[in-house]
């Protein structure tokens, strides 16, 4: 974590809860969270959970995230949701590319790029997720991979849509595997998608947010923070516990009062 960059943290609750469910935990992570005026927290509910959740959570600290979007406004494309009817049922930011998108789904580099100009288009800040498999670190590609990823889901963005973006970096193998990424290793990948950044824009890349997900826990996330490049998390089995997650931010919050830090608001 640097100074001058707010810390993030997004919950994503996956294919999880009924709306009295996530109503209840959306409710206690606010309530857990709302003191902390230096952290920034976004809850990610299924779509059939996002109205409700961001009706409860209106006017408070906490956003809400969809997991999700297609990339057309209208028309015939069955099953699809347009980032302006999130932005209708109170989303602000929408999570692109998971990991489990591409590999279930079949979700393509072309496909994010499509979905991330969408999203800033109807004013959504966009949660872009790139990742390596295990099978590719071990061959020594995960840093072109990243590249890759990167590459593709930016292009045609410019750099007033890049200050809306957050990047999450998201190793596959550690995602719901409870093997997170040691501190050096998610480091190392932050650096180089800020300095990938950097060559498009110094200005954006200093201020962009990149977030670490993958297994992040409680007793991991304060050595995650601690490298210069990463500014928070996306988070999925330790969200679905309200005190769980709200101990993460909290560590961030720790770290923002040890540094006398209060980054503006992003
Ligand atoms: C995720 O869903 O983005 C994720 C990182 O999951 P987990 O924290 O469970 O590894």
């Amino acid at each position: 974590m640097a100074t001058g960059r707010r810390p993030f943290f997004c919950g994503n609750w996956k294919l999880n809860g009924s709306i009295a469910e996530s109503l209840a935990l959306a409710t206690d992570v606010r309530n857990g969270v709302s003191t902390l005026r230096d952290v920034d927290v976004a809850v990610s509910p299924s779509f059939t959970a996002l109205y409700a959740v961001a009706k409860r959570l209106e006017d408070g600290p906490v956003t809400v995230a969809a997991q999700d979007c297609f990339w057309e406004e209208k028309g015939a494309f069955t099953g699809e949701v347009a980032p302006a009817q999130l932005v209708d049922v109170g989303c602000k930011h929408v999570i692109i590319g998971h990991s489990e998108r591409r590999q279930l789904f079949g979700e393509l580099d072309a496909a994010v790029n499509l979905k991330a100009r969408a999203a800033l288009r109807a004013g959504l800040s966009p949660i872009i997720c790139v990742g390596e498999t295990l099978a590719e670190r071990d061959a020594g590609e995960t840093i072109g991979r990243v590249q890759a990823q990167l590459d593709a889901a930016l292009v045609d963005i410019d750099d007033a849509g890049l200050e809306r973006v957050v990047i999450a970096y998201e190793p596959v193998w550690a995602i719901g595997t409870g093997r997170n990424a040691t501190p050096a290793q998610a480091e190392e990948v932050h650096r180089f998608i800020r300095g990938r950044i950097g060559t498009r824009s110094a200005s954006v890349a200093a201020a962009i947010r990149i977030l670490y997900g993958g297994s992040v826990k409680p007793d991991n996330i304060a050595d995650l923070l601690a490298q210069e490049d990463v500014d928070g998390g996306l988070v999925g089995g330790a969200s679905l516990s309200a005190p769980s997650f709200i101990q993460i931010v909290q560590a961030a919050h720790g770290l923002q009062a040890a540094h006398g830090t209060q980054a503006t608001k992003g």
